[in-house]
């Protein structure tokens, strides 16, 4: 038997497709021919924060075992797929496939955590490409090979999470999703943990359908392959389900943050795990966005909270100067309008300065507030006419409205990479012990 991974990416368009169900298709095409699966699909989204992105920016390898005599045909289904799925009409998808034979090579797993947390290049991928035993095809400008080579090197061996895709029949696409909204209160009632993100809590969006005219119908994350498979039994849908498929992922683990030592180390389109003290007062900017600066003794970077950010563009209002935090978050270049910033998608307050306010003193006399006669001057009582140089202004403590923990985006504006709140503490490490039935097709 031959173990093969199959890995591609770059073959959607905002108009159409999605990368996942290309993979959905696989799935079942590879099965007919024979291929048994040692993993579930992954889905592995790359780096956010990079200036050519896809859509989600998610990559997707399926693992097998297959016969050697079986070989070429799989890679024959793999290209058709992409070839007919893509949207090879839009200027910005260039699909790439990559097919790798026996063990994941060190080299290509150190090229995928680039490819998740910075920037890689086309050439590095191609070298690894030849200098292992593996093939690459690639589609006009063929950027997707990147994401089908990290695809296969993030073997998902340390945090990973779950994610079952349900998808549409092609005469509904682009028409609303059907989906009864009160199943799926109740399913985050019943599932949620282990399931996580289905319903943002202040707005009661329903955050597990998309809204685009891609083939998806939801999608349910959790911690387990049981959990979203019970939870997809619980939703209820007016249009049918095309197919179903489970997939193991990086979604959720924050495995695109790095974390770096000092300001003077953070890199543009890099993101960033970096702790500073709050420089000053918070600026709230049009729209509702807060940006505040952090500095260490290497510098200092702008930090901006964005108002869909929610919780954490309030959290950041409060902040005052002095302020120990830890910032999470994609890095912007410069422009001509704005210095580089870091993109805050989670904040950790690690120390909180005492909020003093000073005050002119109240009058000994009749009590008003007293008026300052300048500088080291005094004080006047415009009321009683009382004057002293000797009272000071007088110092007041408010309290922190804040709390020394972590801050995350709101549901509805986390990132799929991003790792939130009620996944702390259930990091996995490993590879799952036993594969459940993973997919449903017609
Ligand atoms: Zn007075």
């Amino acid at each position: 038997m031959t173990r093969m991974h199959v890995g591609f990416d770059d073959t959607d368009s905002p108009k159409m497709g999605c990368t996942t169900y290309i993979a959905a298709i696989l799935v079942e095409k590879l099965h007919r021919l024979g291929a048994s699966f040692t993993d579930y699909p992954n889905l592995v989204r790359l780096n956010p924060n990079v200036p050519w992105k896809t859509r989600g920016n998610g990559a997707l390898c399926l693992r097998i075992r297959c016969k050697q005599k079986n070989v070429e045909e799989i890679k024959e289904t793999v290209i058709e797929a992409v070839e007919e799925n893509a949207d090879l009409t839009c200027e910005g998808t260039n699909p790439g496939v990559v097919f790798l034979f026996n063990r994941v090579p060190e080299p290509v797993t150190a090229f995928a955590e680039r490819a998740i947390q910075g920037v890689v290049e086309m050439k590095d991928a191609l070298r690894l490409v030849d200098g292992f035993d593996a093939e690459a095809v690639g589609f006009k400008k063929s950027r997707g090979v990147i994401g089908g080579l990290a695809a296969i090197g993030e073997t998902l061996e340390g945090d990973h999470t779950y994610e079952l895709i349900a998808y549409r029949t092609s005469e509904n696409l682009g028409t609303p999703r059907r989906i009864k909204q009160s199943s799926v209160v109740e399913m985050n009632e019943k599932t949620s943990p282990p399931t996580f993100n289905n319903i943002d809590s202040k707005t009661k969006r329903i955050l597990i359908t998309p809204r685009g005219p891609d083939p998806i119908l939801y999608g349910i994350r959790g911690e387990n392959p049981s959990a979203v498979r019970r939870a997809h039994q619980i939703v209820h849908s007016d249009e049918p389900v095309e197919r179903w498929v489970i997939f193991r992922t990086n979604h959720g683990t924050d495995a695109h943050l790095r974390s770096v030592r000092s300001i003077s180390e953070v890199e543009s389109f890099n993101p960033v795990a970096i702790q500073g003290l709050v420089a000053g007062a918070p600026k709230v900017i049009t729209g509702g966005h807060v940006i505040f600066t952090i500095r260490d003794k290497t510098g200092k970077i702008d930090c901006a909270a964005y108002e869909p950010t929610g919780t954490l563009q309030a959290v950041a209002r409060k902040l005052v100067g002095g302020d120990l935090v830890e910032v999470y978050g994609g890095v912007r270049p410069a422009s001509s309008a704005y210095p580089i910033t870091i993109n805050l998608e989670k904040m950790r307050i690690l120390k909180l300065a005492p909020r003093v306010v000073l005050y002119n003193p109240r009058c000994p006399r009749c009590g008003k507030r007293m008026k300052s006669m300048g500088l080291k001057k005094g004080f006047r009582c415009e009321k009683c006419g009382f004057r002293s140089s000797r009272l000071e202004k007088v110092a007041v403590e408010y309290k922190r409205n804040l709390e020394p923990k972590i801050y995350v985006a709101s549901p509805r504006s986390q990132r799929h990479l991003t790792k939130p709140l009620c996944r702390y503490g259930k990091e996995k490490s490993g590879m799952p012990e036993k594969m459940i039935g993973g997919w449903h097709f017609p």
